[in-house]
């Protein structure tokens, strides 16, 4: 069995037309001889809204009138008698699981980590019965699974549940060739799974991604495509850089270190998976399927030279943490994580040189004054540090490519940096990319001229 594993972001998900379309791009791939898996996410800002109905503090009722509303008049759209009428009823099933769970969760005035997940896991059924009907009302049989039912089991960690490999592998394969086999598309819900007790888990945010390679590895699909709306990776923001175009390939490793900072983001695990194995995944339009794509596969190849993208990030901050005090400390930068992890704020990089002076720590701008106050609050009373100093806005430039594992070509790069002024400089996993931190003027220079200079004419 050629299979092949398609999956449907909740960007490219709205209207009634989008299904259609998903239903046009599973037909043709159906008709190019592969047994298709079909992956949805839920409906654009079905996930969010379902995150602040769960909020014990917030009115619920509007909300969850207009996301049934919503669900129905698309399903309207795109279903005929009699798959309308059995998908109506399906959601209106569980549209009153959620209106329950919700008065619940009111009543007793706690949402736990567990309640939260299963709140959550009613956007990514709905969509996945939307595009069942869709489907069966366009003459292509199908059968839909939870990210449970079709075999993904995870571990306890609601929020953030972790898959068990190898059980995952075997259930998987024990459901999901059955409905292949019998000519039917396979449409499964990303984002959820289910725990060994059959409680249902969620994979994180952005999770159908993790889903969709996790099933694509467990079952050796040819292929894993991300439908979404933009043609592949760029090699840098259009809308800064208008020169930036289509990359045709990226190793794993390269996609691993883009996940994050792109225009179309990743799970960061996403690719953990196909690492190692020869399943290439796609990265391309739905408004253009024949357009310009990203292949990804393979791994860095030795000698490579090519640097492929740059991204930059804005509204950053520097935070100085500064002291001889902290010299030859044993837990300094322990307590400053430990603040950072009090104030639920995210480190996106940090550094420090060996005469262990200062702590640099960059987070978002927004967070840089309560990150620094409640450190200046518990640290310096303590004389552990004597100053803390915050330093922003800041942008960070990420340079990213097999190629800078190459000593010329990361040399070139620096010379182009080293023009600038720059607060830190960081390498990436596998050292396929460098993180630069420059004000945000300058930042957009330094973009600019390592996109002309390395990129395109490298
Ligand atoms: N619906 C989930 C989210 O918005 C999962 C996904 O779309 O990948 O995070
Ligand atoms: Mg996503």
């Amino acid at each position: 069995m050629r299979i092949v594993v398609e999956k449907f972001g909740g960007s490219i998900l709205q209207y009634s037309e989008d299904y259609r379309r998903v239903a046009k791009v599973i037909s043709e791939t159906l008709s190019e001889g592969y047994s298709v898996v079909a992956v949805v996410s839920a409906m654009k800002g079905v996930t969010d809204s379902l995150i602040r109905m769960s909020r014990v503090e917030n009115c619920f009722e509007e909300e969850l009138k207009s996301l049934a509303e919503k669900h129905r008049s698309v399903l309207a759209g795109v279903a005929k008698s009699p798959y309308f009428e059995r998908a109506y009823i399906e959601i209106s099933r569980l549209l009153d699981k959620l209106s329950k769970t919700l008065w619940a969760i009111r009543v007793i005035g706690e949402v736990t980590p567990r309640v939260r997940d299963y709140i959550l896991s009613f956007g990514e059924q709905f969509s996945a019965i939307i595009l069942w009907a869709t489907l069966l009302s366009e003459g292509i049989s199908a059968e839909w699974f939870t990210g449970g039912k079709a075999g993904i089991v995870t571990d306890n960690s609601f929020g953030e549940a972790h898959p068990i490999y190898d059980e995952s592998r075997k259930r998987v394969r024990n459901v999901i060739p059955k409905t292949l086999s019998e000519g039917k598309v396979a449409i499964v819900t990303g984002f959820i799974a289910e725990s060994i007790e059959g409680h249902v888990t969620t994979l994180g945010r952005g999770g159908s991604d993790y889903s969709a390679t996790l099933l694509a590895s467990f079952l050796d699909a040819e292929e894993v495509r991300f439908y979404t709306d933009v043609e592949g990776i760029l090699t840098a923001n259009p809308k800064i850089i208008p020169e930036a175009k289509t990359i045709e390939k990226l190793s794993f490793e390269e996609i691993i270190e883009l996940s994050y900072i792109g225009a179309k983001k990743f799970h960061p695990r996403t690719f953990e998976s196909l690492k190692g194995r020869s399943i290439p995944a796609k990265i391309l339009s739905i408004y253009s399927p024949h357009g310009k794509c990203t292949i990804v596969h393979g791994k860095c190849g030795s000698g490579e030279r090519e640097v492929k993208a740059v991204m930059t990030i804005n509204g950053l901050a520097l935070v100085n943490v500064k002291g001889t005090t902290m010299v030859g400390r044993i837990g300094t930068a322990a307590e400053v994580m430990h603040v950072a992890k009090e104030t639920s704020v995210n480190i996106s990089a940090i550094s420090q040189p060996v005469s262990e002076t200062v702590i640099s720590v960059i987070v978002k701008a927004s967070d840089a004054d309560v990150f620094s106050k409640r450190l200046t609050e518990k640290l310096k009373s303590k004389k552990i540090i004597e100053n803390v100093e915050v330093v922003k806005p800041l942008t960070a430039v990420v340079t990213v490519g097999c190629g800078l594992r190459e000593p010329e070509v990361s040399e070139k790069i620096l010379k182009i940096a080293s023009k600038y002024p720059l607060y830190m400089v960081s390498k990436g996993l596998d050292s396929v990319s460098i993180t630069f931190l420059t004000n945000p003027d300058s930042a957009y220079l330094l973009a600019r001229e390592v996109h002309d200079k390395v990129i395109l004419h490298g």
